[in-house]
């Protein structure tokens, strides 16, 4: 879809630190970080809404799968998934790696950003990414 963020990642035409790809769905980390290893899961094709992506049960495996890698990576205590819908008009789970010391209370507030520099987000990717090759 013309105008959307998330098309523009699936397409190539915007850059991301891609840590998953498939036939359906893409994963990224978010580009404001509500804790390192913050990862989108996002459905390829340009759905609106999570539960209107085919194969609902597909789609929140593939997160799953994407959490548990981020917590072997990054040694995270627990994940948060969460899904909100109005931030941008493409349907994404939010993969919430949490960590005791993180800025986040019980729920996250999506106004605390992690301060993360660009080595940093692409260590943190590489680190996820190697993770996800070796349970994949
Ligand atoms: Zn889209």
């Amino acid at each position: 879809m013309k105008d959307c963020v998330f098309c523009e990642i699936v397409s190539g035409k915007r850059p991301a630190d891609i840590v998953y790809s498939d036939d359906r769905y893409l994963a990224l980390l978010d580009i404001r970080p509500l804790t390192r290893g913050n990862c989108l899961v996002i459905p390829k094709d340009h759905i609106q809404w999570p539960d209107d992506v085919p194969d609902f049960g597909a789609y929140f495996e593939t997160a799953k799968m994407v959490g548990k890698a981020a917590q072997r990576a990054l040694g995270s205590t627990w994940t948060q998934y969460l899904t909100i819908g109005h931030e941008v008009p493409h349907a994404h789970i939010r993969v919430i790696p949490r960590f005791r010391d993180d800025l986040q209370g019980a729920v996250p507030d999506l106004t605390k950003i992690e301060n993360l520099s660009r080595s940093e987000m692409e260590e943190i990717a590489g680190s996820i990414q190697k993770e996800i090759k070796r349970i994949g």
